[in-house]
């Protein structure tokens, strides 16, 4: 009898799947939401690149795994082609999608190909790392992304380096990994005479990945595409858009009207651009989108440098401001969201370098600070330090006051049972500026929590035959104490009702047949003998 999920494909591809895509239940939507945290602006690009990856998945599940299976079906695969300037988020979210889905994820740059003219040991190797990505489980390699960057490189047209022939020949050479091929892995032993470990020589069974479940990404910034499509717009009727353009005095984004035709016009054959039927257009950040990525509470850009200065006892923290003139430096390179962390590198590393052994266990980066780092370095040094903990404080306030916005919109798209209460919310920034980790991560922090005291509130009927309830606000002492005294939720629960547990009687509700649990109760040493804890 053949094991539920030890399927056979077709001949030569051999597949068990692996947990996360044989359970994949995501819709689009809800891996949208889950990229809205990080990813700021390129609405489009998110909105079709979240539909088509789930649905890339939920077609394997649905008709190669499980019980199940159209084997006999061809696949077609949905290879996204991704059309932006550098630094917007194309890597970014392929990356976050990966890591959400518990896929495999490589990437490699397409100029490789094109500077060896020889594709096909490059972009094995490329798929052969999916495997090593994948931990050396072949099952989960086989369900890996690619993302090939740099892609408009291999364009035969342009001007890039390299004679163009070579250019179609890569594109060429790369069809057919892009569709289906079976790469055998090579171990480093392979092929070096070496004896293995223990002296005896092993019989290996090869092993083959085939790329046939495998989604390519490929990315690019196109330049002088948007020419070739204007140059087609003008042509056709189209051209009203230029009119509009001008009318309104607003600059549209051409690229939003590619077609395929004008990418066989910037270079590719029209075989190679037919692999790649999504094509997802992303936007120039602006300004203000910089700004939105550095205030923003799960940026890791500033997370990052907040850690940095957190392992020699140094807090951060950041006003509106200064994050405002970060975010003009950083358009003004225009190199995207990469700027960003080059401006915070250029102005932050001087303090990382002379603070730690200062004894200064705080930094508040102001707009003066941006605007004239060494300056206010100096001013830091030559002070008591307590103006400049005023300045900490402040900012901390203004960070706090950008933290709950975002914990406000946060919560009204959620679906939680529980209400956010001031001190929830006080908790939530708390969890995140102690520990340095993504907002988000923050309020999971708090909502496991919170689902500890109510487990525990079963387990202790169960055990007593008694209802409890503790009302929000002693959920909310319970947390802010096990934060406090790093105890664990059961614990710290178990402790306190076991001074309470004799009055049981006395408490109930004969209503509701309930012992409500009120913060006072919690604190007040008459219930307890004395303060739990
Ligand atoms: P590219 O578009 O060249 O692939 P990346 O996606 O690698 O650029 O962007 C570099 C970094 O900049 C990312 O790791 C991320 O931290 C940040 N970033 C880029 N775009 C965005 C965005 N739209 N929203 C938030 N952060 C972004």
């Amino acid at each position: 009898m053949i094991k539920p999920n030890t399927i056979k494909i077709e001949k030569g591809f051999h597949s068990r799947g692996f947990k996360e895509i044989e359970e994949f239940s995501l819709t689009p939507l809800e891996l949208e939401e889950y990229l809205d945290r990080y990813v700021i602006g390129q609405k489009e690009a998110k909105a079709l690149i979240c539909t088509k990856i789930c649905t890339h998945f939920h077609k394997i599940r649905h008709y190669y795994l499980g019980a199940k299976r159209f084997p006999e079906l061809e696949f077609v695969k949905n290879n996204i082609l991704m059309i932006g300037p550098t630094g917007v988020g194309k890597t970014f979210i392929i990356k976050l999608i990966s890591k959400k889905l518990g896929v495999p994820f490589v990437k490699g740059d397409a100029t490789k190909f094109s500077e060896t003219g020889y594709v096909g040991g490059d972009i094995e190797d490329l798929i052969r790392e999916l495997y090593w990505e994948a931990n050396e489980d072949l099952d989960k390699a086989h369900f890996g992304m690619i993302f090939l960057d740099e892609i408009d490189k291999i364009a035969s047209s342009g001007e890039s380096v390299g004679p163009d022939i070579s250019r179609t020949g890569v594109q060429r050479a790369l069809l057919k990994p892009l569709e289906e091929t079976k790469v055998e892995i090579k171990f480093p032993q392979d092929g070096l005479g070496g004896e293995p470990e223990g002296g005896f020589p092993k019989k290996r069974k090869r092993l083959f990945l085939n790329t046939r479940f495998v989604l390519f990404v490929a990315g690019g910034a196109f330049q002088g595409l948007e020419e070739i499509i204007k140059k087609r717009l003008k042509k056709s009727k189209l051209g009203f858009i230029a009119e509009v353009e001008s009318e309104k005095e607003v600059k549209l984004n051409y690229m939003k009207f590619v077609i395929p035709e004008d990418l066989v016009s910037y270079g590719f054959e029209r075989e190679f651009i037919g692999r790649f039927p999504v094509v997802a257009v992303f936007d120039p950040l602006t300004e203000d989108e910089l700004y939105a990525i550095l205030a923003n509470p799960n940026s890791v850009i500033v997370l990052n440098k907040k850690r940095d200065f957190k392992v020699y006892g140094i807090d951060l923290a950041f006003t509106n401001e200064a994050l405002k003139s970060i975010a003009l430096k950083a358009y003004k390179h225009g190199t995207g969201a990469r700027a960003l962390v080059s401006v915070l590198e250029k102005l932050l590393t001087p303090f990382e370098r002379v603070l730690p052994s200062k004894g200064i266990n705080y930094l508040a980066v102001t707009k003066e600070l941006v605007e004239d780092p060494e300056g206010y370095l100096a001013s830091i040094l030559n002070s008591s330090g307590e103006s400049f903990y005023e300045f900490y404080l402040k900012a901390l306030e203004e960070e706090e006051e950008r933290f709950n916005k975002w914990l406000k919109a946060e919560f009204q798209r959620g679906k939680d049972k529980f209400e956010l209460t001031p001190k929830k919310a006080e908790l939530i920034f708390e969890i995140y500026k102690n520990r340095e980790i993504e907002a988000w991560k923050a309020v999971e922090e708090l909502k496991f929590l919170w689902h500890q005291v109510k487990n525990y509130e079963k387990v202790f009927e169960h055990r007593t035959g008694v209802k409890v309830c503790f009302t929000e606000n002693a959920i909310d002492e319970i947390i802010e104490a096990v934060l406090k005294k790093n105890w664990g939720v059961f614990a710290y629960c178990e402790k306190v009702m076991s001074r309470l547990e004799y009055r049981l009687k006395y408490l109930i509700d004969e209503k509701s047949r309930i012992i409500y649990i009120t913060p006072q109760m919690l604190k007040r040493s008459s219930f307890w003998g004395q303060e739990a804890g």
